[in-house]
């Protein structure tokens, strides 16, 4: 057995903010357990511009964002192992890993950190009707085939689903010389960023269908062509809508789903909108020492606020070996003091972190959540208790789209009896 005070599992932007953090702020001994041939996680196959503008205040690649960490791990001497895929974490917090050059071996960690990123929606959890011919990709994969193996995975193509990176390989397919015919979305709104609509749709003249959907797939031994179908509001296809469509590649970008396998089996509480770990203020699960960041904890739109998030995982695990407390002191001081519930109402699905501790409470705390909706000209608002203590107007929010408010310690103190915190949308 080996011991580590921190064992991160992901070396993807997650796990390495999380991990430059935990040793900035004191932890000695912290491993990265990695299963690909190299760190930087899904950031290596984005090789497109449009990352780190908060954090670098610069449009970078993904493997250029992803390399400023890179190096900070390799100078802060961070130890990681490559090629190594973690199989299972014991609640007690035993690793067990596996690799080539060491085969099956355990770690005792103090404190774990989950940074497992998330996969895409495959096919079979959409029910599409037809052969199962070749020519049907997730967009993460066309974009690897492309980026990394040198593939070009078809000529004409249409895309399912408008997230993030469906936009994305619409552009990217269109520059390598495919003709993508159209992005069909069964929402009436899309699932991406607008910025992505307009540089990768708008620019290049490919039309966005919302309230679509693939009805139909047709060829056996490789997509010859689909048939789309407009939707009504409960996403039912509307007879007499069917248009057909000639072509050679069907992408789907519908949705990501956070990979929780390890936590589950760890005997980690998931939340069932977000399909992450329930997580307090400090990003902790509900197993004491273990800590969740990233793409795992909630679906980001932004890898800047991956790394935001993670540091805050990062520093809050280094506290936690530094400072340990034992379970009954933390019950003892929990005890004392409330803990406050994080609750949404009225459009907002889900809040990260979904409660505080005031005894952990920072001074600055960031809640992340996502709408359920396309909302135009409404406020946010946040209620302690029954008072309102925010009331943002917002043009627009959209599911594609995260949010955030952030509350302080200071605010919290002025409420020593508050149980309840309520996010919710208001008519303007
Ligand atoms: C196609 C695409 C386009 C994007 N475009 C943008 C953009 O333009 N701008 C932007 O800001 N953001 C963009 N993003 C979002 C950003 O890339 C992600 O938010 C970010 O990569 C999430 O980081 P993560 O570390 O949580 O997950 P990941 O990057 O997925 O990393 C998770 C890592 O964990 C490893 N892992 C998982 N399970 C195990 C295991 N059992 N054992 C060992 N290792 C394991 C994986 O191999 C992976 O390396 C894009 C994302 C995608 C998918």
């Amino acid at each position: 057995m080996k011991y580590y005070d921190i064992v991160i599992i992901g070396g993807g932007p997650a796990g390495l903010a999380a991990a430059v953090a935990a040793r900035k702020n004191g932890a000695e001994s912290i491993l990265i357990l990695e299963r690909d041939k190299e760190l930087g996680g899904i950031l290596n196959q984005c090789i497109h511009n449009g990352f780190g503008l908060h954090t670098f205040q610069e449009e970078l690649t993904g493997p250029e964002y992803a390399a400023r960490f890179i190096t900070q791990v390799k100078e802060l001497q961070i130890e990681y192992r490559l090629h190594t895929m973690v199989m299972d974490i014991s609640s007690d917090k035993i690793v067990t890993a596996m690799n080539r050059e060491e085969g099956m071996f355990q770690i005792q960690a103090k404190a774990v950190i989950l940074a497992m990123g998330c996969r895409e929606r495959s096919r079979g959890a959409l029910n599409i009707p037809g052969y199962r011919p070749a020519g049907i990709f997730s967009a993460g994969t066309a974009q690897r085939l492309v980026n990394i193996e040198g593939y070009l995975p078809g000529r004409k193509v249409v895309i399912l689903g408008s997230g993030d990176i469906g936009l994305i390989m619409a552009r990217r397919m269109t520059l390598e010389g495919a003709e993508v015919q159209v992005v069909a979305e069964l929402m009436p709104y899309s699932g991406g960023l607008k910025r992505n609509i307009v540089q990768c749709l708008d620019d290049f003249g490919i039309p966005l269908k919302l309230s679509h959907t693939v009805v139909d797939i047709k060829g056996k031994e490789r997509v010859e062509g689909i048939t789309l179908a407009e939707v009504d509001e409960k996403g039912k296809p509307i007879p007499g809508t069917e248009e057909e469509y000639e072509c050679d590649t069907l992408l789907l970008s519908v949705g990501l789903i956070p990979e929780n396998e390890l936590s589950r089996g760890m005997g980690v509480d998931l939340n069932p909108i977000t399909s992450g770990p329930k997580v307090n203020e400090s990003l902790e699960t509900s197993l004491e020492g273990v800590f969740a960041c990233g793409n795992v904890l909630h679906v980001h739109d932004l890898v800047d606020f991956v790394s935001e998030e993670a540091a805050a995982a990062g520093r809050n695990a280094a506290d936690y070996i530094c400072h340990h407390k034992t379970s009954d002191e933390i019950q003892d001081r929990c005890l004392q003091q409330n803990t406050i519930q994080l609750s949404t109402e009225n459009g907002i699905r889900y809040t990260v972190p979904s409660e505080i501790r005031m005894e952990y409470m920072p001074e600055e705390l960031t809640v992340r959540f996502r709408v359920g909706g396309v909302y135009k000209n409404c406020y946010i608002s946040c209620y302690f208790d029954g008072e309102r203590i925010l009331h943002r107007r917002r043009p627009v929010v959209a599911p594609g789209e995260m949010e955030q408010i952030k509350l302080t310690r200071e605010q919290l103190a002025k409420y020593p009896l508050l149980e309840k915190i309520t996010l919710k949308i208001e008519e303007a």
